[in-house]
């Protein structure tokens, strides 16, 4: 047989020849580092025989392919330690995921934390042991047999699903399991992992079946790599925008209202009047129209925009007003053509660039909803640019640099654009698809920004560009979206009379860049970690007099800030400056001016900053000076 490397040198073996024996050959240290190979496109078992012409790539543990082998082999193992301590368990499927893996599980009694342990313990002996995974065949009727036999349903129903022919199973030591593989070639291979979580699940996803109940892991290749990923999930845990919400009071979500629908208090909406008063300054000044449309609108108004048709799940149910159905908007693109269709549109008045912060309500599954990330009820910057097509390439291209523009702003500086293309499935006319993406692939190339394609990904009504930006954790959330649109042009009839008179279709385009100011707003919290810049901050600077005999100088002092639109506030409690100064450290507010006898004799504040500490005494025209420099500046 023959055997192409990746680097196309090739070497001839004996038929039969296994990847183990094949990593041998090169070398007796490679052989020790493979965990499984590649075929071709196919991962299969260090231990299976090879034959005829193939391409071969060994993989270790740190190859992606290799963590997702470990990761599965993973939730074997810790299925056999479940086994062990629980007889009576009965197993359904264990898959890798990302960072780890799960396995899911019926039990007479729920799990319980303290349990983990346990079970990590038993997974650190089966690891010990070094058992191979060794890999074995049966007929469906005889693998059916063994599993009704076992009392194990989940798995009979499995089997009962496959194709009739052989069905592989693994075996390491006293456990077999259902699998097509590939595994480590042993259970030693194991080096670094722990058990994570317990969560409820239904047997297939199914909320009419058994529930389940779930054990989630985390695997790497090294110790040293869990120990990253483990230092980055208490970080994540510290940013986590509900905890930070809660800490800093910035907004809640009451059952009595529904889930995924949310409070904004008193300092989260002073955040998010300056995002949005931000927002609308520099649309004006990019040269957008602000819109306002309902929330609700008539059946026939979604029946034409096709959203009754292909995305009527993600919409609530109608409210009958007058004997007519009304829905809760999911989107404002039909409002927004409906200003468009108001009247006739002559070609001199295009480009109509119409934005609006449109809140909108789609439905979420209960057990999605997650903080201001899944909500139900959000407000999108959506705007909607009806354009020429000989305007269309350098809208994209002021789209783009405007939304640029807009993120870093906040002060995000690592992006990468996403341009998906035409699907199988799409409407409109082929030229239309062909001139929207060479603009967008235009306008990504001069931005000159990290790019991918992803091929054929795009809605059915016209390709678009996504931008992730990447956070203080080097997480990637998506924001902005720009996006063509032949679907709804078409359905609403767009029509503006060109210079000759006739009527012509313009292009539409859907763009959103914070994406969602709920989700954006969270996004901020976690990157800033609540320290929020000085512009965004909800309270500026807290003045503190050392003892109420201060307070009278402190008010003035708070005042004067306020005069100049300074979020200045005072903590006039009678408490120790020192538990005061702590708490304004807590609510990480930006400054904090402490005011005593010669402060109030000197006409001064000691200025601290919670960036560069003590500032010392200073007037407070320098305050108000520098205050409003850095909230011009964003910093
Ligand atoms: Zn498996
Ligand atoms: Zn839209």
């Amino acid at each position: 047989m023959k055997v192409i490397f990746p680097d196309q040198s090739s070497r001839e073996y004996p038929d039969g020849t296994t990847p183990r024996a094949i990593a041998e050959s090169i070398s007796g240290r490679l052989a020790k580092e493979v965990i499984a190979a590649q075929v071709d496109d196919t991962l299969v078992d260090l231990s299976q025989p090879l034959d005829g012409e193939v391409h071969l790539k060994l993989i270790k543990p740190e190859d992606p392919e290799g963590l997702e082998v470990l990761r599965h082999s993973a939730s074997h193992i810790m299925a056999q330690a479940v086994r062990r301590i629980f007889p009576d368990a009965k197993l359904a499927i264990g898959p890798a995921i990302e960072n780890g893996f799960y396995y899911d599980f019926d039990l007479p009694e729920p799990l319980k934390l303290e349990d983990l342990a346990r079970i990590e313990a038993e997974m650190a002996k089966i690891v010990a042991a070094d058992l191979p995974f060794e890999r074995y065949e049966l007929s469906k009727g005889e693998a059916l047999e063994r599993f009704r036999a076992a009392g194990e349903k989940y798995k009979a129903e499995l089997v009962e699903g496959l194709e009739d022919g052989t069905i592989s199973f693994y075996r390491q030591g006293d456990f077999d399991d259902l699998c097509r593989g590939p595994h480590l070639p042993s259970t030693g291979r194991l080096k670094a992992y722990k058990l994570m979580s317990i969560a409820g699940a239904y047997w297939r996803g199914d909320s009419s079946r058994e529930m389940l109940q779930r054990i989630y892991g985390v695997a790497f290749a090294t110790k040293a790599g869990l120990e990253e990923y483990l230092k980055f999930l208490e970080e994540a845990a510290r940013r986590d925008h509900r905890k930070l919400g809660k800490e800093l009071d910035l907004f809640s979500i009451d059952d009595q209202i529904g889930g995924g629908l949310v409070l904004w208090h008193p300092k989260g909406a002073r955040v998010r009047q300056e995002i949005e008063q931000f927002w609308k300054e520099e649309h004006y000044k990019n040269g957008y129209e602000l819109v306002y449309t309902p929330h609700v609108g008539r059946s026939t108004l979604w029946e034409t925009s096709g959203h009754l048709g292909f995305y009527s799940e993600n919409m609530y149910a109608p409210m009958d007003i007058e004997g007519q159905q009304y829905y809760a908007k999911p989107m404002n693109c039909p409002f927004h053509i409906a200003i468009y269709k108001s009247r006739g549109r002559s070609y001199r008045e295009l480009p109509f660039r119409w934005a609006e912060l449109g809140t909108v309500y789609r439905y979420e599954k209960s057990g999605v909803l997650h903080g201001l990330m899944r909500v139900r009820g959000f407000t999108q910057d959506d705007a909607h640019i009806f354009c020429r097509p000989d305007q269309m390439p350098e809208e994209i291209e002021r789209t783009l640099n405007f939304c640029l523009k807009l993120i870093r702003s906040f002060g995000f500086n690592d992006f990468k654009l996403y341009l998906a293309t035409k699907p199988a499935d799409s409407v409109g006319e082929p030229e239309r698809w062909e001139a929207a993406t060479a603009a967008l692939q235009a306008a990504i190339d001069k931005v000159g920004l990290p790019s991918e394609i992803d091929e054929g990904g795009g809605a059915f009504y016209g390709p678009k560009i996504d931008l992730k930006i990447k956070d203080a954790l080097g997480r990637e959330w998506q924001c902005s979206t720009i996006q063509f649109d032949f679907n709804m042009s078409e359905r609403f009839g767009l029509t503006y009379k060109g210079s000759d008179g006739a009527d012509h279709r313009p292009y539409m385009i859907h763009r959103a860049l914070l994406g969602s100011i709920e989700r954006f707003f969270g996004v901020l919290l976690e990157h800033y970690e609540g320290a929020f810049p000085t512009w965004l901050a909800p309270v500026q600077a807290m003045v503190l007099p050392v003892t109420p005999d201060y307070l009278e100088y402190a008010r003035t002092v708070m005042e004067d800030l306020r005069k100049v639109g300074i979020r200045a506030e005072l903590d006039s409690r009678n408490e120790k400056i020192g538990y005061r100064i702590r708490e304004v450290r807590l609510q990480k507010i930006p400054y904090w001016l402490v005011v005593g006898e010669r402060e109030a004799r000197e006409g001064v504040v000691a200025v601290s900053s919670r960036k560069e500490g003590d500032l010392g005494s200073q007037k407070v025209d320098w305050l108000k000076e520098r205050l409003q420099k850095e909230i011009a500046a964003h910093s």
